[in-house]
């Protein structure tokens, strides 16, 4: 494609909105254009790359049996009323109304469409298993869309949905689409890992998210550099063994600590270390009241608190209802009580002795507080976030943190939605049974955005070759000078019977063309400039800049070497 042609809208200047990397590339390379909040329009570099995610994902799809549809994007009411999910998806959701005042979502994600399509047309099990997918566009009406592609509120995401006759089928399924991710996921150029993710209240390992590691993301992962080992910080396990403190106990003490609210002022206040402290937070689980006790320095997870009590409905108390129940307004809580509550403990507060919590009385704390002596816990168990350099549950060594982008996610869903929507077929025995399934997710465009955010230098992305826009940039450094000209032309036939050639056939500067090059970043740069007359041009390597005059002979070998060579 000649540049002259083209429609590459690069900026000069920083694109001062964009807090991303990746967001500023692709407005700055001329990728991308917002519309409006969340909306962008995706201009002809970005659609091709695109399309080239999306080819890798067929293949790896078609690899494993799944089969492309295209469901509608427009879906009726009555459909998420049967999943129970019109008024629990809430203001994310985009609704609309059609002439007649009918009501329809435009599709957020898939689960009710392809459930009522196989409800309807495969009613045995000689039908099953089978795995529909899709790639389109999806509308969610984020709250805070941002970081350009990262989290629009109009998305492309490949969709699949599986449908089993039992368990060992699901399982088997979702094994392959694992791999089939990690397979994507590596071949378009990102590293991911999959980390186990939280399945709510159903618990278990149900669910994983591919997580590409990266500077800015909405999610902390803690990882191992000496194995495979990623986990959601929610999820991330803390290893615990027994380490008691063998101060002996001293007197319990109530002390004034006026003004004291948080366990910092009070470290300060007594001038102890955080981990002398405990923090008491009461939280109301399934409507009952509970205490929660973590070191000062630790945080509680009520990720953690909710799989322990495998419940959705666990909120903290507020503090008219702590007041009531305790006699003290948050800041000044304990465990030293005689009200009915059930107290529950992050393994680590049975290490300690000689304790400072609160007395349950404003501006009041106990010194010396000791286990057991003068508190009970009803319950340990690890409750809190890992802190980075904490060993890994895996063995593998210290607890390392980073930012993770969402790009992927495979999930176990049962019979969630058969049994809401009655979504049956006739087993061998001829009775009828809920439908098994899964769905699996890959967001396309964020996938995009994740490509740049761990491909690129100061100068520009360094598109993996797998889903460059084009192979080679092909450029005359002066246009007007006749012998360039034509043997840029002569290239661009040429190489274009093997590679996806961009022709830079620009009357621009030279620093202009470069640094929109350097910008675009694709692969290998093909340079025709002054010594055209001897038929030597220069091939420059986009990763690692390195350059080489080649005769025009040997280009088409020095190429093949140099796409052999990078990522
Ligand atoms: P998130 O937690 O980031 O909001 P999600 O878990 O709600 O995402 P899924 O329902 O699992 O998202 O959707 C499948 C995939 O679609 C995600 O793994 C992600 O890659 C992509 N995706 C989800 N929301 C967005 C968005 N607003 N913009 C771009 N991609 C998205
Ligand atoms: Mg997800």
């Amino acid at each position: 494609m000649r540049q002259t042609k083209m429609f590459i809208p690069t900026l000069r200047e920083e694109p001062a909105e964009a807090e991303a990397i990746s967001h500023k590339l692709l407005l700055k390379a001329g990728l991308i254009k917002q519309m409006t909040s969340g909306v962008y329009s995706y201009l002809p570099l970005a659609t091709r790359v695109l399309n080239n995610i999306s080819h890798i994902v067929r293949e790896e799809m078609e690899n494993i049996d799944a089969v492309e549809v295209s469901m509608p994007v427009m879906q009726q009411k009555e459909l998420w009323e049967e999943s129970k999910r019109w008024e629990a998806y809430g203001p994310e959701l985009m609704r609309m109304k059609d002439r007649h005042g009918r009501e329809f979502a435009l599709g957020p994600t898939h689960e009710e469409v392809f459930t009522s399509l196989v409800r309807d047309e495969l009613k045995s099990y000689k039908r099953l298993p089978i795995t529909l997918f899709q790639i389109q566009t999806k509308f969610r009406d984020e709250k805070r869309p941002r970081f350009g592609l990262l989290r629009g509120r109009e998305f492309i995401m490949k969709d699949a949905y599986s449908f089993h006759s039992d368990e060992a089928s699901l399982d088997e399924t979702y094994q392959a689409m694992y791999q089939a991710y990690s397979t994507i996921f590596k071949r378009v150029g990102i590293s991911a890992r999959p980390v186990v993710a939280d399945s709510g209240a159903i618990g278990g390992n149900h669910t994983h998210e591919f997580m590409a590691l990266s500077d800015i993301g909405e999610d902390t992962i803690v990882y191992s550099e000496h194995s495979d080992y990623a986990a959601n910080i929610e999820k991330a396990e803390v290893v615990y063994e027994a380490n008691p403190s063998n101060a002996s106990p001293e007197a319990l003490e109530k002390i004034d600590t006026p003004s004291v609210k948080t366990v910092k002022d009070l470290s300060k206040h007594l001038n102890i270390g955080l981990d002398k402290i405990v923090k008491s937070m009461v939280f109301k689980v399934d409507g009952e009241y509970i205490m929660v006790l973590v070191r000062g320095d630790h945080e509680i997870n009520d990720v953690k608190l909710k799989a322990h009590f495998a419940t959705d409905a666990i909120e903290m108390a507020t503090q008219d209802d702590i007041f009531n129940l305790l006699g003290a307004n948050p800041g000044s809580l304990g465990p030293i009580t005689d009200k009915d509550i059930t107290i529950y403990a992050d393994n680590f507060v049975q290490d300690m002795a000689n304790i400072v919590v609160g007395a349950n009385e404003d501006d009041y704390h106990y010194i010396n507080a000791n286990l057991e002596r003068d508190f009970k816990v009803n319950e340990f168990g690890d409750f809190r976030f890992i802190l980075e350099g904490e060993p890994l549950a895996d063995g593998s060594g210290e607890a390392k943190f980073k930012e993770g982008i969402e790009v992927g996610q495979v999930f176990k869903l049962g019979t969630r939605y058969s049994e809401e929507m009655n979504a049956t077929f006739l087993n061998q025995d001829g009775r009828s049974e809920p439908l098994i399934m899964g769905c699996y997710g890959i967001g396309v465009s964020r996938t995009l955005s994740a490509i740049v955010e761990q491909n690129h230098d100061d100068n520009g992305v360094i598109w993996p070759k797998s889903v460059t826009p084009f192979d080679v940039h092909l450029i005359t450094i002066n246009p007007k000078k006749e012998e360039q000209q034509v043997l840029g032309d002569k290239l661009y036939t040429s190489l274009s019977t093997i590679y996806d050639v961009l022709y830079d056939d620009r009357k621009e500067r030279a620093g202009v063309k470069f640094n929109d090059a350097d910008l675009i970043g694709l692969p290998v740069r093909v340079v025709v400039g002054k010594r055209a007359d001897e038929q030597i041009v220069e091939v420059k390597r986009r990763d690692n800049g390195e350059g080489d005059e080649v005769h025009i002979d040997d280009l088409t070998s020095h190429l093949t070497q140099i796409f052999q060579e990078i990522k």
